[in-house]
């Protein structure tokens, strides 16, 4: 093991009030695409760009080509949870882990036995009517063709996942400031930080254990207690909790 590695699973063991906080990095190794990145979900098929697709504006407007795009480019329903999600989960329910905080709207954490979970963009799990509010999960979702429209009262159906130029959910922000304002040791994972509100949430973060593990640099490398450079589920999955 290297240096950095020791150090990592050193601050894991010490550790009783740890939060991870995720990106998409943390879900492209159970083969969910980060739509951001060029080789992620750029291609010919649409003739927007997928910021521009999911946002606020165009899902009113064209919601036929948004839930196109929606459907072959958001919805994984057969991926599953990494080593990374797995061994989050083992640190929670050994009471070492207090709260993951994720970007990700896919819900492997929930999957892979996470209880304590912040989504800040949403998931793709819940979805609900616009007229009457009555929710509807990812199996109703798989099944419908076109704009989905509430069996109940005919209203357009929209996924509860934050749209750009929407506000994030007040009490979920709430709660992940929270959780790591209290972390004695808060691991960055799979995120280069660039989105927001990733950035704003880690200044909360009050410890000298902050760790960031990341394919690529990112802005915030200078700032972290540990740097690690590689796959945060191989990186991860070897810890020992
Ligand atoms: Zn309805």
């Amino acid at each position: 093991m290297d240096e950095k590695r020791k150090q990592l699973q050193e601050w894991i063991s010490e550790s009783q009030n740890i939060v991870f906080f995720g990106g998409a990095g943390v879900s492209t190794e159970s083969g969910i695409p980060d739509f951001r990145s060029v080789d992620g979900l750029y291609n010919q098929q649409y003739a927007y760009l997928p910021e521009t697709i999911l946002s606020h504006t165009f899902f009113q407007k064209n919601p036929e080509e948004f839930y196109r795009f929606y459907h072959n480019k958001m919805l994984f329903p057969n991926a599953k949870p990494n080593a990374a999600h797995l061994k989050l989960a083992e640190l929670e329910q050994a009471g070492k882990l207090t709260a993951v905080v994720t970007q990700n709207i896919d819900g492997l954490h929930q999957a892979a036995g996470s209880v304590n979970v912040y989504e800040l963009h949403g998931s793709v799990h819940r979805n609900y009517c616009m007229k009457c509010h009555q929710f509807y999960d990812l199996d109703f979702m798989m099944e419908q063709e076109g704009v989905p429209h509430c069996p109940v009262c005919g209203g357009m159906i929209k996924p509860d996942v934050v749209l750009y130029e929407e506000s994030l959910d007040q009490e979920t922000i709430e709660g992940a400031v929270l959780a790591i304002s209290r972390a004695d040791m808060l691991i960055i994972g799979g995120t280069s930080l660039a989105v927001y509100p990733a950035a704003g949430l880690i200044r909360y973060y009050r410890g000298s254990k902050l760790t960031l593990i990341n394919k690529s640099p990112t802005p915030y490398d200078k700032e972290a207690d540990l740097v690690i450079a590689g796959p945060i589920g191989e990186i991860l999955g070897a810890v020992t909790v």
